[in-house]
C-alpha cells in the first residue's frame, strides 16, 4: 500500500528509469525540496532495467561528451554515497574499423576527442590483438582506443540515484500513474494520477517511449517511437578473462563481457518500429520475442569475428523496447509550447551513459531558467510539431537505430520519411536537377546535378560527387548570379501598439529605424550569450519581420512568447506564408532590373533596406542583404506568387545554387552560423558581433553582460582559418592547434572555393591578449591525426572591407 500522495510538490518528475532517477537525485542536490517522482510500475521496470550497460565517453560534440564524461564519472563516485554497486568499471573500449573509410572516421573522432579532452589511442591489429586475443583480425585495418571508457550496471545504476535522491529529500512512488497534466496561463499546475492529484510548479517527462504520449497529455510535442532492440548473452566461457568493450560498427555489432559471458548487440541497418498502436498498459520487466531470422545477419557476422562464439551456446536471447528520436538524438529542456514542462526522454539506446550528465543539466537549467552551457543538440525546442504523427516517426525510427554504427560520412542525409515539408517551387528545382536534403521537415536544394548526373549523394571523407557542382554554383555567386530557394527560414511577424518597445528590449540592435530599414542583430540571454541570430525589417511603425533560420524557429518563437510582458503585441509565425528566394552576385542588379521596372541602385535602394517592386507580373518584397558576401537581394513573394516570381528570377539567368554553396560562400566571408559558431553560451563580443549591438540604445536582455564584457576584455576569440594546402577537408570538430598545442576545435568547417581550400571557424582562447598577440602566432588544423597548417584571421579572408555587398551601379 502507498503512502498518500503530497497535495503539492515543487517538481513532478514522471518516470522512475535511469533518466527520471538521474533528474531527482540532480534536483534534490541542488537543495531543491518537494521533488515527488511518479512511477506508473516499478523503478527501472521500462527500458532502464536490460540495457546492455555500455558507458562511452566520446560523443558527436564538446558538450554532449561532457555530459557523459560527468556520467562516468558520477557512476564511479555513486556507490560510496549511497552504498549501491553501480558495477562501474573502466575497462576501457576498442572500435575497429574494417574499410578505409570507417578508418577515417575513427581517427578524424581521436583527433576530435583530444580536442574534448578525453584519452584516446589509435591502435594497429596487431595492438587489437594483443588486447582482444578471441578476435578474427583479418581484415582489421586500424582501431580507437578509448582506456576511460568502461561498462555498468544500468538498473543498479538507476537504483543507486533513487537512492540517493531519497536521501536528501525527494519522494519516490511506485505504482502511480499519471493521466493527465493541467495547465494554467500556458504553465503547468498539476498533474492527476490514478490516485490523486498534485499540483505543482514544475513537470519532468522522463517517460522514455512512453515520452510522446506523456508530452500530448499537456500538448507537447515530443517526437519518438519505440524500437526493438536486441542483443544474446552466451553461456559461460572459460578462462575469457577481462575485456575491454568491443565495437565493430562495420558489421552492426558491440560486444561486451560479463562475468565470463559475452554478450553480442546489434544496430541493424533496417530496424522494428514498436509499439504502433501504443503500449500494452501492463508492461513491466517485459520483453519481445525474440526474432531470429532478424538477428541471424549480424550473428553469422560476430561468429567470423569472434570464432569461439560458435562454440559458446546462447543463454539468452533478448529483445527489448527503447525509444528512438527523428534524429537520433535526445530531447533535453523546457517544451516551448508550455512553461515548465520539461523534458528529459527519448534517448536513443544510449540512455545510460547519458542519463547522468543529462539530468545534471536539466536540474541546473530548472534552476537558473537556462542551460547551464549550449544544448542545442538536444534541445526539445528543435522538435517540429508535425513531427508527433505516428506515420512519420514509424517511418523514421527503422533508419535512426541503425545509425548508430552506420558511416558517420559529412552531409549524410536521412532516407526515410521525406518529403513532409516543401517549399512551393518544389517541382522547379526538382526540374532543375536539385538534389535535396532535409532539415526540419523541409526538402532544400543541396546542390543541383548536371544533365546526365546521378541525383543522388555518394558520400565519402574526401571530396564528395557533388564538389564540382558546388564549385560551379559558387563561383557563379562569386562571378555572376545564382539563385537560392530560403523558403525554410523561419518568419515571424511581430505587431500591435507596444511592438518597438519590445524589441527593443530583446534585441541587442537598434530597433528604432525607419520603416523599410532591415537590422542584423541578435536576441542576448543575460549572460551576453546568443540565443538568437536574426534579421529584423521594420514593415512600418508597428510591425516588424524576423527572419531567423528555419531550424530555431520553435526556439525563437518560444524565447519571442517568454519575453512577452503586459505589452501589447501579437506575435506570429507567417514562415508557409512567403517564399524567399536571395538573388545574389555581381550581376544581381542587372538580373533583377531585367524583371523588374523598381529602380535598383545604391542612391534608391542602399544595403540594408527593403523595398516592395514589381516583379514579372507579382508583386514582391526586395530586402538588401546578404549571407554569401556578395552584392544581392532576398525577393519574399507570397506562397501563391513564388512559382511565378522564382520562373522569372530563373529565366532572366540566375543560375539555381544549393545550400552546400551557400555554406561555402558564408565561411569564406566568416558569416556565423547558429547552433555552430554562436550559441547561447557563445557571448556576442567573443563572437565577433560587437559591431551589432548596440548598448548605447538603453536597456535590453543581455546589456549588462556586454557592458562587463568590455570591462574584462575577451577570454577567447572567434577566428576564421584557411588551410595553406588546397585537398584536405574540414567538416567541424576538427581541433585547432596554436604554436604547437590544442587550445581548441572548429566550430564549422567546408570548402572555400573562391580561396581555394578548406575553410573554417573557431574559437582560439585569448584572456589577456590583443588582437596582434592572437594572430602572432603559428595555427595548424589537426585531421584524422594530421596536422596542417592553416591562416588565421579575424577579419573576414574573404574581400575583408565589404566592398561588394556595397557595390553601387
Ligand atoms: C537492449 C537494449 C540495450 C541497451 N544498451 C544500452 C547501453 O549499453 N548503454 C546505454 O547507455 N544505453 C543502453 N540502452 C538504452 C537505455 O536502456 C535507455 O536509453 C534508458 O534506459 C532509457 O531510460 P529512461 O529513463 O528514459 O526510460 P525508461 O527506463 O523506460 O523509464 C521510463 C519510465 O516511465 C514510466 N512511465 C511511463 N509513463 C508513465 C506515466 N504516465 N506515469 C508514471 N510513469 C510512467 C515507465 O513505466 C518507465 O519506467 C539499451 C536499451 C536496450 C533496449
Amino acid at each position: 500500500m502507498n503512502k498518500p500522495l503530497p497535495k503539492h510538490a515543487r517538481a513532478v518528475i514522471i518516470g522512475g528509469g535511469v533518466a527520471g532517477a538521474s533528474v531527482a537525485y540532480h534536483l534534490a542536490k541542488l537543495g531543491w525540496k518537494d521533488v515527488v517522482l511518479l512511477e506508473r510500475k516499478q523503478l527501472t521496470s521500462g527500458t532502464t532495467w536490460h540495457a546492455a550497460g555500455l558507458i562511452g565517453q566520446l560523443r558527436a560534440s564538446a558538450n554532449m561528451t561532457r555530459l557523459a564524461k560527468y556520467s562516468a564519472d558520477l557512476y564511479a563516485d555513486l556507490e560510496a554515497e549511497t552504498g549501491v554497486a553501480t558495477g562501474l568499471r573502466q575497462t576501457g573500449s576498442i572500435t575497429v574499423a574494417l574499410t578505409e573509410a570507417r578508418r577515417e572516421e575513427l581517427y578524424r573522432q581521436a583527433s576530435m576527442a583530444r580536442a574534448f579532452g578525453v584519452p584516446v589511442e589509435e591502435i594497429s591489429a596487431a595492438e587489437v590483438k594483443a588486447r582482444y586475443e578471441h578476435l578474427n583480425i583479418e581484415d582489421v585495418l586500424g582501431a580507437v582506443y578509448l582506456p576511460t571508457d568502461g561498462q555498468g550496471d544500468p538498473a543498479n545504476i538507476a537504483l543507486a540515484m533513487a537512492k540517493g535522491a531519497r536521501q536528501m529529500g525527494a519522494q519516490i512512488f511506485e505504482n502511480v500513474k499519471v493521466m493527465d497534466i493541467k495547465t494554467d496561463a500556458g504553465r503547468v499546475a498539476s498533474v492527476s494520477t490514478d490516485q490523486g492529484e498534485i499540483s505543482c510548479d514544475h513537470v519532468v517527462n522522463c517517460a522514455g517511449m512512453w515520452g510522446r504520449e506523456v508530452g500530448a497529455l499537456a500538448g507537447v510535442t515530443v517526437p519518438l517511437h519505440a524500437c526493438e532492440h536486441f542483443y544474446i548473452v552466451t553461456e559461460g566461457i572459460d578462462n575469457l578473462g577481462k575485456l575491454p568493450v568491443l565495437r565493430v560498427p562495420d558489421e552492426c555489432a558491440y560486444y561486451k563481457e560479463d562475468a565470463g559471458k559475452i554478450l553480442l548487440g546489434a544496430f541493424e541497418p533496417v530496424a522494428k518500429p514498436w509499439g504502433m498502436n501504443g503500449i500494452p498498459e501492463g508492461f513491466e520487466f517485459d520483453q519481445l520475442p525474440e526474432d531470429f531470422d532478424h538477428f541471424e545477419p549480424i550473428l553469422e557476422k560476430a561468429i567470423n569475428r569472434m570464432p569461439l562464439l560458435a562454440e559458446a551456446g546462447i543463454h539468452t536471447f533478448f529483445n527489448g523496447p527503447e525509444s528512438f528520436t527523428p534524429d537520433d538524438r535526445y530531447y533535453l529542456g523546457e517544451a516551448p509550447e508550455v512553461g515548465n514542462f520539461w523534458v528529459c526522454a527519448g534517448f536513443n539506446s544510449v540512455g545510460i551513459q547519458s542519463a547522468g550528465g543529462a539530468g545534471m543539466a536539466l536540474a541546473q537549467w530548472m534552476e537558473d531558467g537556462q542551460p547551464p552551457f549550449d544544448l542545442w543538440d538536444v534541445d526539445i525546442r528543435r522538435a517540429q510539431p508535425f513531427q508527433r504523427n505516428r506515420r512519420y516517426l514509424r517511418e523514421r525510427v527503422t533508419e535512426t537505430l541503425g545509425l548508430l554504427y552506420a558511416d558517420h560520412y559529412p552531409y549524410r542525409q536521412m532516407e526515410t520519411a521525406r518529403g513532409v515539408r516543401r517549399s512551393p517551387v518544389h517541382e522547379i528545382l526538382k526540374e532543375r536537377g536539385a538534389v535535396f536534403g532535409e532539415m526540419a521537415g523541409w526538402e532544400r536544394a543541396n546542390w543541383f546535378a548536371n544533365e546526365g548526373q546521378a541525383r543522388a549523394y555518394r558520400y565519402s571523407w574526401g571530396r564528395q560527387n557533388w564538389f564540382e557542382n558546388q564549385r560551379a554554383e559558387h563561383m557563379a555567386v562569386r562571378e555572376g548570379v545564382g539563385v537560392f530557394d530560403m523558403s525554410s527560414f523561419g518568419k515571424i511577424r511581430v505587431e500591435g501598439r507596444d511592438a518597438l518597445t519590445f524589441m527593443q528590449r530583446v534585441c541587442a540592435g537598434q530597433m528604432d529605424v525607419a520603416a523599410g530599414r532591415i537590422v542584423y542583430t541578435q536576441m542576448l540571454n543575460p549572460r551576453g550569450g546568443i540565443e538568437c541570430d536574426l534579421t529584423v525589417t521594420r514593415l512600418s511603425e508597428t510591425a516588424f519581420l524576423l527572419v531567423v533560420p528555419g531550424a530555431t524557429l520553435q526556439r525563437d518563437m518560444a524565447w519571442l512568447q517568454r519575453h512577452l510582458s503586459d505589452e501589447f503585441v501579437v506575435i506570429t509565425d507567417i514562415t508557409a506564408g512567403e517564399a524567399v528566394f536571395a538573388v545574389m552576385g555581381p550581376e544581381s542588379r542587372a538580373l533583377l532590373q531585367k524583371i523588374s521596372p523598381a529602380d535598383f541602385s545604391n542612391a534608391a535602394h542602399p544595403f540594408g533596406t527593403m523595398r516592395e517592386i514589381e516583379i514579372g507580373l507579382g508583386i514582391a518584397r526586395a530586402h538588401r542583404v546578404t549571407y554569401v558576401g556578395e552584392l544581392g537581394w532576398e525577393i519574399y513573394a507570397s506562397a501563391d506568387q513564388a512559382a511565378h516570381i522564382f520562373e522569372e528570377i530563373l529565366g532572366a539567368g540566375a543560375t539555381p545554387c544549393g545550400l552546400h554553396a551557400l555554406d561555402s560562400c558564408r565561411l569564406e566571408k566568416g558569416y556565423r552560423h547558429f547552433g555552430h559558431d554562436i550559441t547561447d553560451e557563445d557571448h556576442v563580443l567573443e563572437a565577433g558581433l560587437g559591431f551589432a549591438v548596440k548598448p548605447d540604445k538603453g536597456e535590453f536582455i543581455g546589456r549588462e553582460a556586454v557592458l562587463e564584457k568590455r570591462k574584462t576584455g575577451l577570454f577567447r576569440r572567434l577566428m576564421q582559418f584557411k588551410l595553406n594546402a588546397p585537398e584536405p577537408m574540414l567538416y567541424h570538430n576538427e581541433p585547432i592547434l596554436r604554436d604547437g598545442k590544442i587550445v581548441g576545435h572548429l566550430t564549422s568547417g567546408g570548402y572555400g572555393h573562391a580561396l581555394g581550400a578548406s575553410m573554417g571557424l573557431g574559437y582560439v582562447p585569448c584572456k589577456g591578449e590583443s588582437a596582434t598577440d592572437v594572430l602572432a602566432s603559428d595555427y595548424e588544423i589537426e585531421i584524422a591525426g594530421r596536422r596542417f597548417a592553416a591562416t588565421a584571421s579575424l577579419k573576414p579572408l574573404y574581400d575583408p572591407a565589404s566592398a561588394r555587398v556595397k557595390e553601387d551601379g
